[in-house]
């Protein structure tokens, strides 16, 4: 079996990254675990507190159990993202039981998103996460900047975002941010949104986004960890592939997965159809996006 930490080390070494798919819907988890597993590449599978509360993935549990059924070790690792301290709708979550459920479910990597809380206050909240995850022999990633895109409110226009760098990851925070918290992966505010999670936006196209390459590429020098990039659909794609070469070892990938399954679904209510769009689309991310085919020989020489 893999270890998360390792494997999230070797993509950075070599160059390249480990995309973590969202699983908003239980039966997405077989067709993402067979695209990775036959394009020889190495993948997260992993759900978010969202996806669970406000689409249909049911449970960290029910994700965990479903993965269980499908897994491939060798391919596949499983990974519990954003578990917000505030959560979207800016209510507080009681996060620790969270994490310490998903420990005991068998994820092996944890997110906590304290962005919403002041510098000291996410630093405090990671601290103690960090400490959790550690020992139970797993990494922890955790996000500084605000990657936009999951409030209920109305958006800001993207280009508004790009042009004021409106939640930007600062580079002294960032340095200073790793150094306290003992975060493992660090996941940055660099021009990528979030897919909508808002009833009435969540089925729109998101808008074609760009990373700040050389604020990257600071941010990257100043922290030393792996980098990761929320909301990795509809970026462009010359600007994932300097990303990835910039610093980001780890990407999400959601909202380009679930719609190619939703759309599937209100075509035709035929559960194994809208896998084969999963699996379609996710075998188009590992080799038109990302370009990262065979990357389990890559990184482990086998
Ligand atoms: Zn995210």
């Amino acid at each position: 079996m893999m270890d998360a930490k390792d494997a999230v080390l070797r993509a950075k070494k070599h160059g390249t990254v480990i995309p973590a798919y969202n699983i908003p819907y239980l039966p997405m988890v077989k067709p993402v675990v067979q695209a990775v597993t036959d394009m020889n590449s190495v993948a997260m599978i992993q759900v978010a507190r969202v996806e669970w509360e406000k689409f249909d993935s049911q449970s960290l549990e029910a994700v965990a159990e479903e993965y269980g059924k499908y897994r491939n070790p060798e391919h596949t690792l499983l990974h519990l993202d954003h578990v917000p301290v505030i959560d979207e709708d800016q209510k507080k979550v009681d996060y620790l039981p969270i994490i310490r459920r998903a420990i005991a479910a068998g994820y092996q990597s944890v997110m906590i998103d304290a962005s919403r809380l002041d510098l000291e206050g996410n630093i405090r909240a990671t601290q103690e996460v960090a400490q959790v995850a550690h020992g139970a022999g797993i990494p922890c990633e955790s996000e500084l900047g605000a990657v936009m895109g999951h409030e209920s409110g109305p958006r800001i226009p993207y280009e508004e975002i790009f042009a004021t760098k409106k939640g930007f990851t600062d580079v002294a925070e960032a340095e200073r941010f790793v150094r306290e918290s003992g975060c493992d992966w660090l996941s940055v505010a660099v021009g990528s949104i979030h897919g909508a999670v808002a009833e009435n936006l969540r089925h729109q196209k998101k808008p074609e986004a760009r990373l700040d390459i050389e604020h990257l590429k600071k941010l990257a020098g100043a922290t030393g960890v792996p980098l990761v990039l929320h909301g990795g659909s509809g970026i462009n794609k010359e600007c994932i592939r300097e990303g990835i070469r910039a610093g980001i070892a780890k990407i999400n990938v959601g909202t380009e997965i679930r719609q190619a399954y939703e759309n599937a679904l209100a075509e035709k209510e035929d559960i194994e159809a809208a896998r084969q769009a999963v699996y379609d689309k996710v075998c188009e991310v590992i080799t038109d996006m990302l370009c990262i085919r065979d990357t389990r020989s890559l990184l482990y020489g086998d």
